[in-house]
């Protein structure tokens, strides 16, 4: 499998994604929802455009300011009244760039299995001019920085049709590579967000989450067979109070917490704070039904049973 997706980025698999309009006419508005739809018809994703202030996903048109979006659920981390991708221009397939960062995808130019090395004089030289107008540190971050594979779901393979690549000239590189302009979804793009690493259709989605009662007497059991693999539960507050939801079990989980009534808004997240490498996580919260995220925290190696219960004092 080949693309990059930085751990701690991906929206529940089968989640639907409101994504709001922050301006825009109406031609542009009908090429970002097409290209959008480029992503949807593999990954277990959907994107339901509308109104709601409390969007997941918002876009803004300033042509001034570039194409860019956050990765996957950083976008839950920005205010509601701020743009979380910008489409500041829309030539070939920009909109379908950007939805591939909005569902978690980082630049394959940034995969270290790429071994390209950059020509940082003239990367930094020409982004600080048009279109794009960078400062150093935006041209490093976006261009030039890699990231680490234990930072990565993965990324063992560069893909140079990946629509995630920048185009760039041999120039801007000591080591002979130069990539040409990916205006569509590769084969492999294609192929990675819809396997078990990011939104498979054949996973486990948040609409058929194992229920946990809360305050049961016996632990629901689960196992993470595969690397990668994520678990989802769902329980329902019935009452305000302090709900705590921990593991117990020989393997490093991580967890995260969802809710109110909402796959997409992150209430907490957890590594460590349970027994030994288990995860806890103890919050106020009203009622409503919340949904629980398990993965192991190494999600190249790990794997192993663990159990799950949720408690409200
Ligand atoms: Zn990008």
């Amino acid at each position: 499998m080949r693309a990059i997706n930085p751990i701690g980025t991906l929206w529940m698999n089968g989640s639907t994604l409101k994504v709001r309009f922050m301006g825009g006419n109406a031609s542009q508005k009908a090429i970002a929802r097409e290209q959008a739809q480029w992503w949807t018809e593999h990954a277990n994703l959907k994107f339901e455009f509308g109104t709601d202030p409390n969007s997941d996903i918002r876009i803004s048109f300033d042509a001034n300011d570039g194409a860019w979006s956050y990765l996957g659920s950083q976008a839950k981390e920005i205010p509601t009244n701020q743009a979380t991708m910008n489409l500041g221009f829309l030539d070939g397939g920009t909109a379908g760039h950007e939805f591939g960062h909005a569902i978690g995808l980082a630049h394959e130019h940034q995969n270290p299995a790429g071994g390209i090395q950059w020509n940082e004089a003239e990367v930094i030289r020409v982004l600080a001019g048009p279109p794009n107008f960078w400062d150093e540190a935006t041209a490093r971050h976006n261009v030039i920085n890699k990231y680490a594979a234990n930072q990565l779901n993965d990324g063992t393979v560069f893909d140079p049709d990946s629509i995630m690549l920048y185009f760039f000239p041999r120039e801007w590189t000591t080591n002979g590579i130069e990539t040409k302009a990916n205006e569509v979804l590769s084969a492999l793009d294609k192929a990675f967000v819809a396997g078990a690493k990011m939104y498979p259709k054949t996973g486990p989605v948040v609409d058929n989450a194992t229920l946990i009662k809360v305050n049961d007497a016996k632990r629901t059991s689960a196992e993470i067979g595969k690397p990668g693999e994520e678990d989802l539960f769902k329980f329902k507050a019935s009452t305000a109070g302090t709900y705590t939801i921990e593991t117990r079990g020989n393997t490093d989980v991580f967890m995260k917490l969802f809710g109110p009534n909402s796959q997409t808004s992150v209430i907490a997240e957890d590594d460590d704070s349970g027994l030994a490498t288990n995860a806890r996580i103890a919050r106020p919260l009203i009622p409503g039904e919340y949904f629980i995220q398990i993965r192991h925290f190494n999600q190249k190696l790990g794997t192993g049973k663990y159990s799950i219960t949720v408690k409200k004092n």
